[in-house]
């Protein structure tokens, strides 16, 4: 173990047996995508597990959320307001749409949108909201959804971290207009790479249907732009194979992040997030703040854990607005709590199976 790099998170797998028996039926149909047998099924799995009314699987999580948002049919240059605490996917996804980013702050206590700064960045060119369900942690639904109310904004929601989440003992997935999540390799519920958009309108299953495959509405017909975001064969049986073991890995995270916690919570300077009540959370990530009365600073302590084959992650550090690519358009942008937790966040590792010594070692380095 002395000489193991262990990273931030590790893939959930099933056994090789049961992935090579699940596949096998495919060398004799020798239909291995566009939306075959295995797509449908995963579809309707995903929908019952998620508990949602409507379900569109994606090729990853990301095109979940260009898509989501082409499906509103926003005008060019439009706003959307959104958090830029984030993976900088949710941010090129409104820019890759044509749209505007409208960065708001997030609150100290979960990283989330801060609900109460929303109004004030509204204007009348302004569409939409798309907060993110950062770790997991949920934004403040009721007061999202009442601003847009008030001001007739549509409400994405970007839950790629929020697999398995229930608020208020409903589906996360069921919230805003609709909800995009990521089964990419390093979530919680992977399908190797993968996605979807969870709604409850219907003609938005077909809306999206067409999108993610070339627009294409019979042999002969195409009725929009589309592109190809479609989930193949082998993913959609690699995520049946995970859903099955779904409830034994988030049980098993759950155990590790208490056991974090149990040992971490009385050092000096290590700090926590707090959780919006009402949450069954699906133990996502392990996010410690470490604050200015700790020994080291962030950047130390993210060295020295390196230095002893520890890889943890700054998420999410930069702030996706401060990313070069937007060459500092964003700049005076008032982000002072975003950018705070920014500079002290630290993602510890946490995945299915991380084994209790290595949780041990962790927290040693930590304590010093
Ligand atoms: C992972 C992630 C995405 C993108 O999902 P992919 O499946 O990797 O394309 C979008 N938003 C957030 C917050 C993410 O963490």
């Amino acid at each position: 173990m002395n000489n193991k790099k262990i990273f931030v998170t590790r893939s959930s797998m099933p056994t090789f047996d049961s992935y090579i028996e699940a596949i096998k039926p495919l060398w004799e149909t020798h239909f291995l995508t566009n939306m075959g047998k295995y797509h449908q099924e995963l579809e309707e799995k995903l929908k019952q597990y998620l508990d949602v009314q409507e379900l569109s699987l994606m090729v990853n999580g990301h095109m979940a959320l260009e898509l989501a948002i082409q499906a509103f049919q926003f005008p060019k240059d439009a706003e959307i307001i959104t958090t830029p605490y984030t993976f900088i996917s949710t941010t090129h996804a409104i820019i890759r749409n044509h749209l505007k980013p409208v960065f708001c702050d997030v609150k100290f206590e979960d990283g989330t949108i801060d609900e109460n700064k929303i109004e004030n960045l509204i204007n009348e060119r302004t569409v939409a909201i798309l907060p993110v369900h950062v770790y997991g942690h949920v934004c403040n639904i009721e007061k999202i959804q009442e601003i847009a109310d008030k001001y007739h904004l549509k409400v994405i929601y970007d839950a790629a971290h929020a697999f398995g989440v229930l608020y208020k003992e409903k589906g996360i997935g069921n919230y805003g207009d609709a909800s995009i999540f990521s089964f990419h390799a390093t979530k919680v519920f992977n399908t190797i790479e993968g996605g979807a958009v969870t709604f409850s309108d219907h003609k938005f299953y077909d809306k999206l249907y067409k999108l993610k495959n070339f627009g294409i509405c019979n042999e002969e017909l195409i009725t929009e732009v589309g592109t190809n975001a479609k989930m193949n064969e082998f993913c959609a049986i690699m995520g049946l194979c995970n859903l099955k073991n779904i409830d034994k890995v988030i049980e098993n995270r759950k155990y590790c992040y208490e056991y974090y916690i149990s040992q971490l919570k009385n050092i000096k300077g290590i700090n926590f997030f707090t959780m919006n009540s009402n949450i069954n959370w699906n133990y996502a990530y392990c996010p410690i703040l470490v604050n200015d009365n700790y020994k080291m600073n962030r950047n130390e302590l993210y060295e020295y854990l390196k230095e002893n084959q520890i890889y943890s992650r700054k998420y999410f550090y930069p702030l996706t607005s401060d990313q070069n690519c937007f060459k500092q358009v964003y700049k005076n942008v008032n982000l002072s709590s975003a950018r705070w937790i920014a500079e002290r966040i630290l993602v510890l590792p946490l995945y299915e199976g991380l084994n209790i010594k290595t949780i041990d070692k962790i927290i040693d380095l930590i304590k010093n």
